[in-house]
């Protein structure tokens, strides 16, 4: 093949078109007060300021001897002896004041007693470390400057700074700060809930031994992990058949409790695809063909907004049956909406890789393709990296999404691409999408 080839544009709706109508109206979800470690991985809907200043008061980065700089200034060849006097550890008031000519052993984190000016380090004496008995008296072999090993108050945080705007997510960093900064509850977005629906005669829950012309329900546990990933709270409701009413009663138990509801299967346009009209008898149905391969066949609706639910009412979403159809329109439709509800700003989450093409691909006229690949840094790369298909690209064939960790993307209207052309690679994460 030469380059790109261009092909003709159809009547299906792009990717873009489509998520822009399934984003209309979808919100961040109204703020609650969390415990702070609940806060894990959601968005602050308000901005956090220190109520505390931290260090509270000068405290010793070290174990070793509070001191006046200026009577060990003379150490060196000659070690100054000085008496000592007491002790502070930490969690422990300075009893004592520190006067000319003696020394309080001082623990790391302990306030520094008044009259002291500086802290000298266990090493430079001629005490044992972890000693247990207060010694009378110690020789101090180095002198130290005035603010040696002391960590001033505020010189981490104060009482009215800024410690995070709203919009970012709460990792173990900022969960430390928070707590730092004297805060036991934070005000995040509330986690959108996703129910998970999978509709197929032939489906068995996994871990139950197939029948005759029965496959196990993969798609279900990895929707319900693929929406915890995206930030939500999520249930697998069950199996439908491939039948109006199985497909109702679930979907009405799920939309009790959903914001977002994700059916898998029955949404082409066979005998036993029943889920389009199911859609339809909760809400409107909205669309159902986009551009993008795998995973055509996508139906969205919305239902009647129950009460307590985001003004965009429940979202149905109809992914399409096959594994990998159905991981990738998660990916591509469900995820940017789970993130926007959670509060995100950046609905992907996801960082994209200019590759190299290791090798040619082809691909379907006017749909834009989402290869599984794999990336490898490479020298011999102008981008330094090189993106691998990861096996057979047929829409079932789950052993290629295991050994992938991105999506390479080509556009609509190439039929393919040769060899050492660039591409775009969703990096689905750097450990891979298993
Ligand atoms: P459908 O979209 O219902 O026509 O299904 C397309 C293909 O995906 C068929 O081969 C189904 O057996 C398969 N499939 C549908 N749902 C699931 C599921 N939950 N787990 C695994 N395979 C499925
Ligand atoms: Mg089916």
């Amino acid at each position: 093949m030469s380059s790109a080839t261009a092909v003709s544009p159809t009547d299906l709706l792009s990717l873009e078109a489509a998520l822009a109508r399934i984003l209309d109206r979808v919100e961040p979800l109204p703020a609650e007060r969390v415990p702070l470690a609940e806060s894990h991985g959601r968005v602050l809907s308000e901005a956090l300021v220190s109520r505390l200043t931290l260090p509270p008061w000068d405290n010793s980065a070290m174990d070793g001897f509070a001191v006046r700089a200026a009577d060990v200034q003379a150490a060196g060849d000659r070690a100054v002896t000085l008496r000592v006097v007491g002790e502070v550890a930490a969690g422990q008031q300075p009893s004592d004041t520190l006067h000319g000519g003696t020394a309080i052993r001082i623990l790391t984190g302990a306030v520094v007693p008044p009259g002291a000016d500086a802290v000298v380090p266990v090493e430079d004496t001629d005490a044992e470390a972890g000693m247990a008995d207060l010694p009378a008296a110690v020789a101090v072999s180095r002198p130290v400057e005035i603010g040696a090993y002391i960590r001033r108050s505020g010189s981490d945080l104060r009482a009215g700074d800024a410690l995070m705007p709203a919009g970012v997510a709460m990792g173990a960093a900022r969960l430390a700060v928070a707590a730092a900064g004297g805060h036991g509850h934070v005000t995040v977005h509330r986690r959108p809930r996703v129910a998970v629906i999978a509709t197929g005669d032939e489906l068995v829950p996994p871990g139950v031994e197939p029948g005759p012309a029965q496959i196990p329900n993969s798609n279900s546990v990895a929707l319900v992990a693929q929406a915890r990933e995206a930030g939500a709270e999520a249930r697998d409701v069950g199996i439908a058949a491939d039948d109006g009413d199985a497909v109702d009663s679930l979907l009405q138990a799920a939309a009790s409790w959903a914001d977002v509801i994700v059916v898998s299967g029955g949404v082409s346009v066979g005998a036993h695809d029943v889920v389009k009209e199911a859609f339809s008898r909760l809400g409107r149905m909205e669309l159902w063909r986009v551009a993008v391969q795998p995973g055509k066949p996508l139906a969205f609706a919305r239902a009647r907004a129950r009460q307590g639910v985001s003004g965009a009412g429940v979202l149905l979403f109809g992914l399409p049956g096959n594994p990998v159809s159905s991981f990738v329109t998660f990916e591509l439709f469900v995820r940017p909406v789970l993130r926007r509800m959670c509060g995100h700003a950046d609905l992907s989450g996801r960082e994209t890789v200019r590759a190299e093409l290791a090798e040619p691909v082809t691909k379907s006229a006017g749909r834009r393709a989402f290869l599984r690949a794999r990336l490898e840094r490479s020298d011999a790369s102008r981008t330094g990296w090189l993106a691998r298909l990861a096996g057979s690209q047929g829409s079932h064939v789950l052993s290629a999404l295991v050994a992938a960790d991105g999506l390479a993307i080509i556009p609509e209207d190439v039929i393919g691409q040769p060899a050492g052309s660039e591409v775009d690679v969703l990096r689905l994460s750097p450990g891979g999408s298993a």
